[in-house]
């Protein structure tokens, strides 16, 4: 029998029993009337007491549901096991060998549908809090200088060109150095991270732990140029005759998608990607300190019901709008995580369910007056096995706006596949690769992250990275990486 059957856990020592009775420790956070007006990150992070307390409650299963439920297979007991036992460090190091970024996964993975939702006392209550734990890791040891320097392989003399720096390319530049790899990444923004940087806010992400993630890369000696867009200044197969021996492409997933509704291109229209790297990357949260146009949003109404719906709400909020959301199914169907939509929701965010844009509305000047809507209903299942949002008819209705947020989901970046014609693509624009290896159509060439999995996320987008990475050392040196 194993240890994550119930009733084998249940009918164990009395101190695990008692420790399955401690409740899920709740995450301090900013209270939503001060928060709503500032960009201070929202959870404050487990003290290293409540982290203890909360480690304190895994049961140690032999056959762990939560490592199967990790896209890259942490080894969470033991990692937790670490915590609980008073070893901070040895936590994060123990995190460190499955993935690069644990301060950026233990805040932004949705571990309610992967980790978490395979933890035993779940079953019965409250799965342990991985995720806070993870956090409270990564956190303690930058804070307390524990994060030790990886250890070099001696120089292969192999030349690898990394294009794009969000978490997949980070991932496979810092594995690659590590083997002792030259790597050189390009970046097409003035900063490296992706949408860690330009995407996520502050309040949900602190850029400086990007910015540590960014620099230790640098500290292993990747070379990062910025402003660099790979198709415009040079293309793939330039880098490829300057002498690079492989190539990985992890351009993301940052074409907006727009509604296709009259006047969508009136002033006041933004993709949630514009409004959002305005406001973080050019910072014009920050403004007059810093030149960007500022963005005033008196009343916002943003589009769309996920996690890149919610960040752009409760951003246009904090600038000092009535921030309202717009989505055409139901709470349920919403793909955000519960824990952004509840966050939204106690600042104050005001939610319009079941209901769809039709026009927007505008003055002489071709400035946003507001969204015309149309009330929905749901209807039978569809592809996705959501029910159907069925108009109304006859249940046209204006929300006023002088902002319109479009969020309503992203393609893959162009660019790069149109300008390297060996390398196939699918009908959705996504970069074809080898499922086992990463390897596109052209060889030495590799992708990963959104460019081929679509808009997805941080830890599956890390996690084909470590694969590529594994695989380039292969195609490079011949024989497995080292250890
Ligand atoms: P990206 O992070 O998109 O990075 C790609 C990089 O490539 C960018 O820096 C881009 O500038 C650069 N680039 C593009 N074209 C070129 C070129 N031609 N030359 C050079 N560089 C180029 N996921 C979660 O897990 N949890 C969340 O809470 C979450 N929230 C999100 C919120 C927002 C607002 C958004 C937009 C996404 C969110 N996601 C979330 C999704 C997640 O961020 C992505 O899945 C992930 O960042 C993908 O990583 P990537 O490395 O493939 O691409």
């Amino acid at each position: 029998m194993t240890t994550n059957d119930p009733k084998a856990e249940q009918s164990e020592a009395t101190p695990k029993k008692a420790r399955m009775k401690i409740p899920r420790q709740p995450m301090p956070e900013q209270d939503p009337r001060r928060r709503r007006t500032n960009f201070e990150e929202v959870p404050r992070g487990y003290s290293e007491a409540t982290a203890m307390l909360e480690a304190s409650r895994c049961i140690q299963c032999k056959k762990p549901g939560c490592v199967e439920g990790c896209p890259v297979n942490i080894q969470i007991p033991a990692f937790i096991k670490e915590i609980a036992e008073g070893r901070f460090v040895e936590a994060l190091l123990k995190l460190k060998e499955q993935t690069a970024l644990p301060a950026v996964c233990g805040r932004v993975c949705p571990q309610e549908s992967q980790c978490e939702a395979r933890c035993i006392l779940g079953k019965k209550g409250e799965p342990v809090a991985i995720g806070r734990l993870e956090r409270f890791a990564a956190d303690y040891a930058r804070k307390h200088g524990g994060v030790p320097e990886p250890i070099k392989a001696t120089a292969t003399g192999k030349k690898v060109a990394v294009v794009g720096a969000g978490p997949a390319g980070i991932t496979v530049a810092g594995e690659l150095a590590r083997w002792g790899h030259e790597v050189v990444m390009f970046e097409a923004l003035h900063l490296a991270g992706g949408v860690l940087m330009y995407g996520i806010p502050q309040f949900r992400l602190p850029k400086e732990i990007v910015q540590y993630e960014v620099n230790s890369l640098k500290r292993l000696g990747v070379t990062i140029h910025t402003d660099y867009v790979i198709g415009k200044s040079e293309t793939v197969d330039q880098l490829l005759e300057e002498g690079f021996d492989a190539v990985f492409i992890a351009t993301g997933a940052g074409l907006p998608v727009f509604l296709g509704i009259p006047n969508e291109n009136a002033i006041g229209v933004f993709s949630a990607n514009e409004f959002l790297t305005r406001a973080n990357l050019m910072r014009a949260i920050d403004f007059p300190r810093f030149a960007t146009s500022p963005i005033r949003p008196h009343r916002a109404v943003t589009v769309g019901g996920g996690n890149v719906a919610m960040d752009a709400a409760r951003t246009a909020l904090r600038l000092g709008a009535e921030s309202a959301i717009v989505y055409r199914r139901s709470k349920a169907e919403m793909p955000a995580r519960g824990e952004e939509i509840h966050h939204a929701e106690e600042e104050g965010v005001v939610f319009h369910m079941l209901t769809n844009p039709k026009r927007i509305v505008v003055d002489e000047r071709n400035r946003v007056t507001g969204v015309e809507c149309l009330q929905m209903e749901l209807g039978e299942p569809d592809a996705s096995g959501r029910r159907r949002p069925v108009t109304v008819a006859g249940s046209e209705f204006i929300v006023p706006a002088d902002t319109v947020i479009v969020a309503i989901g992203n393609q893959p970046n162009p660019l790069v596949p149109q300008t390297a014609p060996e390398i196939e693509t699918s009908r959705w624009g996504t970069i074809n690769t080898d499922p086992v290896t990463m390897m596109t159509s052209k060889l030495g060439v590799f992708a990963g992250g959104d460019i081929v999995s679509g808009a997805a996320t941080v830890i599956s987008a890390m996690g084909q990275g470590k694969k590529a990475a594994f695989y380039m050392h292969r195609y490079l040196m011949g024989v497995d990486p080292p250890q």
